[in-house]
């Protein structure tokens, strides 16, 4: 089975009188789920399509309803329960197959789901997929831009005579982009699914790319607690794995990003990026996204660069405070 890329797409409902009636950890509820099985020339050899009958928010948001035309009627007359659905989802997809999906939202949902209904998670650790909407800003070269699926497809002429918003045929365009993609050159770059972390230092992701590696640390109390660790401020070479001399330490470019220069003696200039993400809204806990990437002189000059601004930055800072505690 290897070689085959399953696409799907999530429909999925929230409180329909807003979020201070929201569940827990559950803030949406799953209502359809459509894919379609592409083989490894990329072309579509399988589609499924089930709703989802809810358990938990037994009224459609307006915004759902709007959007999707589907009705709570239709969810209890066609549904079927969460479980037996995605069952018979994974059941489809079979063994091995790599999924696709249009952002990052769909595989955090499905497991948050299928946690909430205490289903055991089945897949891989770490779990990679691709993220087509990446992989199209990749080859624009527009690295963070987030287009909608709509845009794209418009923008590629791929249109059909299917309607946006519905699970199945939003799995279906996303597979359309994927044809269209330079998908030979973007393979590479598999996504890595965040909802579920490393738990201690033995599992923490190492993944290589073609011009970077990426480094997923395990929750961490806080902030300082993770700066604070070794796996989190080491720097190593691409190419070589040589651990690697910093020419300053890590320093905070903006609130949630932290920057720090390397010198690999052979390769060159290691640019170490740090993104502090946390894992849920509620909680004080935080993991790390590192990369590592080996940068030409200009980019070592922008990275020397911002840490002079941010270092101006603070000296302006407490020069402010100083005569500020003047004053009082
Ligand atoms: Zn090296």
């Amino acid at each position: 089975m290897s070689g085959t890329y399953i696409v799907f797409d999530l429909e999925w409902n929230q409180s329909p009188s807003g979020k201070e009636n929201s569940i827990e950890h559950f803030p949406f509820e799953i209502i359809e789920i459509g894919a379609v099985k592409l083989d490894e020339q990329l072309q579509i050899v399988s589609e499924y399509h089930q709703l989802v009958t809810p358990q938990v928010y037994m009224q459609l948001h307006y915004r759902i309803i709007q959007v999707t035309h589907l009705h709570m009627k239709d969810l209890i007359s066609q549904g079927s329960r969460f479980p037996d659905a995605v069952r018979s989802f994974l059941e489809w997809c079979g063994e091995g197959a790599i999924f696709c999906t249009w952002g990052s939202m769909d595989l955090v949902e499905l497991q948050r789901n299928m946690d909430f209904y205490g289903m055991e998670n089945p897949f891989a650790f770490p779990l990679c997929y691709y993220d087509v909407q990446k992989l199209y800003a990749l080859q624009l070269g527009e690295n963070n831009e987030k287009l909608s699926l709509d845009r794209v497809v418009e923008e590629l002429g791929l249109e059909e005579a299917r309607p946006f918003h519905r699970a199945l045929d939003d799995a279906y365009y996303t597979g359309k982009v994927m044809q269209a993609l330079d998908f030979g050159t973007l393979k590479d770059y598999l996504s890595v699914d965040y909802y579920r972390l490393p738990e201690n230092a033995e599992e923490e992701i190492r993944l290589e790319f073609p011009t970077y590696l990426k480094y997923v640390s395990r929750e961490f109390a806080s902030r300082d607690d993770a700066l604070a660790d070794r796996n989190v401020t080491e720097m190593v070479c691409r190419e070589c794995r040589r651990m690697l001399r910093k020419k300053f330490q890590w320093f905070a470019a903006s609130s949630r990003q932290y920057l720090c220069l390397a010198v690999c003696p052979e390769h060159g200039y290691v640019r170490g990026k740090i993104r502090i993400r946390k894992k849920e809204k509620d909680d004080d806990s935080v993991y790390v996204v590192k990369t590592m990437k080996l940068v030409d002189e200009a980019a070592a000059r922008e990275v020397f660069a911002k840490r002079e601004e941010q270092r101006q930055k603070k000296r302006e800072h407490s020069r402010e405070r100083r005569l500020a505690a003047k004053r009082s």
